[in-house]
């Protein structure tokens, strides 16, 4: 079927949305990931009812065409770049918020609504949405469940992941199922709700979302801790979890990060520093003061040369800003930047942060390291410029090293940005060819025409790299 005909085909099946194509398309090619080449959809299709997306689907299916559901496009793995040949489900046309159940301390949102947005939402009611995704302002719930999306707050409260309990889900051909519910305890059949939790829209297409619930913290208590050097930095995030004090928030800013933030935002942070934890207890008030002083004393033991409390709402906000504003300061230093989540265990971070150090001097290349230091999920940034190959080829390799590096110490590839496009040249060293095979059969077994977000996650038999 020729383009035109496809368009005024998924016009009929989605009368309620928006159906366009051509130029408009354009902006729907990529996402926030820099430098992934993608092209101008076939057509872009924003459903505004669920019957819509399993009636697309289910033509798409049938007519070979690759489907790419799509939240709000800020991931950053490549998970929405598409090619000419493709349809772009944008999702944000379903967001409306459908309840929030107090008895059972649950909401059902559809897919396309904008995470601060339910935050919002239960905070009014006294009930807390933990994950917390830097980017929460505009990424959609669809989104995050399709990437595993994590956030500050994993450390103690954990990710996505840990929140969805239930999904409503469009499968290649249209069909829906339904995963779980409000139910607590469900073990009945296979766990297919976490099977499609971070599938990154390569097995169904997320229609409807029961989260959990948990009531909202009474007191927090945040705090800015200055060091010397990263490596005391990161021994003190060790000695916090070592002294059993496990708090919402434990972040880490690098000399690159912190004067990037400074310039940008203006928030009080100590441009000389070469590092700076930023964290956060919460809970009863009571439980807040005692792990406040334990973790400051954690942080002093590890030679912190400062460490500054929040005393009201402004100053805690202006902590979190700093970290915040982390990827849009880097941004602004260099065109390019390249932004990595490898992940360790966290006894391990003090030596990741030394091999990011050595990989950046390896190689002579800018990178800002920040992160969720706690959960042991860094995000080494290289700063660069994609019209410079040298240097691009020297960054490509440095991104190979710093995963070669994560893997060797027992982490992953990626502990919460998915895989998408970006590093599925990666996945074999991870999983080795019989993990890509378990895949390649999963996906097969949901999604047999191969038509949902395709070649995302899995690489292709011919990628033969093992970088
Ligand atoms: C400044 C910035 C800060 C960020 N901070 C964080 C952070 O702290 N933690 C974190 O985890 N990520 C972070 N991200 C990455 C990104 O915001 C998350 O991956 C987010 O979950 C993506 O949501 P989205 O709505 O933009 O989805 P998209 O980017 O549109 O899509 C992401 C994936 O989900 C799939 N998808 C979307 N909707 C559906 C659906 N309804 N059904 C099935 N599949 C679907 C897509 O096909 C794609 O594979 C950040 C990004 C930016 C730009």
């Amino acid at each position: 079927m020729g383009g035109a005909d496809a368009v005024t085909a998924l016009r009929r099946l989605a009368p309620s949305g928006e159906v366009f194509a051509g130029e408009l398309a354009l902006s729907y090619a990529e996402d926030a990931t820099p430098g992934m080449g993608g092209r101008a959809p076939l057509a872009i299709v924003r459903p505004g009812f669920r019957e819509e997306v399993s009636a697309v689907l289910s033509f798409c299916n049938r007519e070979g065409i690759g489907v790419i559901p799509r939240g709000a496009g800020t991931n950053l793995s490549g998970g929405v770049v598409a090619t000419e040949d493709q349809v772009v489900l944008a999702m944000n046309g379903l967001a409306r918020l459908v309840e929030i159940d107090e008895a059972n301390l649950t909401a059902t949102v559809e897919p396309g609504l904008v995470t601060a947005a339910l935050h919002k939402a239960v905070e009014a009611r006294g009930l807390f949405y933990p994950p917390d995704p830097g980017s929460m302002a505009v990424s959609t719930l669809g989104g995050n469940v399709a990437e595993g999306a994590g956030g500050l707050r994993g450390l103690k409260y954990g990710v996505t992941r840990d929140y969805i309990l239930g999904l409503q889900v469009a499968l290649a051909d249209g069909q829906v199922v339904r995963l779980g519910g409000k139910t607590v305890k469900n073990v009945s059949g296979y766990d297919l709700l976490r099977l499609l939790v971070g599938s990154e829209g390569t097995l169904g297409v997320v229609t409807e979302i029961i989260v959990r619930l948990v009531p909202a913290p009474e007191a927090r208590q945040a705090m800015l801790a200055v060091f010397a050097t990263v490596d005391a930095a990161a021994a003190a995030v060790a000695r916090v979890i070592a002294e059993k004090v496990v708090p919402a928030t434990l972040e880490l800013l690098d000399d690159v990060t912190i004067r990037a933030v400074e310039e940008y935002s203006h928030c009080g942070l100590p441009a000389a520093a070469a590092a700076v934890l930023l964290a956060e207890v919460d809970g009863m008030p009571e439980a807040v003061a005692r792990e406040g002083e334990r973790v400051k004393a954690a942080f002093r033991a590890e030679g912190a040369r400062k460490v500054r409390v929040a005393n009201d709402a402004g100053e805690r906000d202006q902590i979190w800003t700093a970290r915040r504003t982390a990827v849009s300061a880097l941004a602004r230093v260099r065109p390019t930047i390249m932004l990595e989540d490898a992940t360790v265990p966290r006894s391990r971070v003090p030596e990741m942060v030394r091999a990011v150090g050595g990989i950046a001097r390896r190689h002579r290349l800018a990178i800002g390291t920040f992160g969720h230091a706690g959960d042991g999920n860094l995000h080494p940034t290289i700063l660069t410029d994609r019209r410079d190959l040298e240097e691009m080829k020297r960054a490509e390799a440095a991104v190979g090293e710093i995963f070669g590096v994560a893997l060797e110490l027992g982490g992953t590839l990626s502990g919460e940005h998915g895989i998408g496009l970006a590093k599925r040249p990666y996945m074999r060293a991870q999983f080795g060819e019989a993990g890509i095979e378990v895949h390649r059969r999963v996906k097969g077994a949901l999604d047999p025409r191969g038509i949902l977000n395709p070649g995302k996650v899995i690489p292709p038999r011919s990628l033969v790299s093992q970088r």
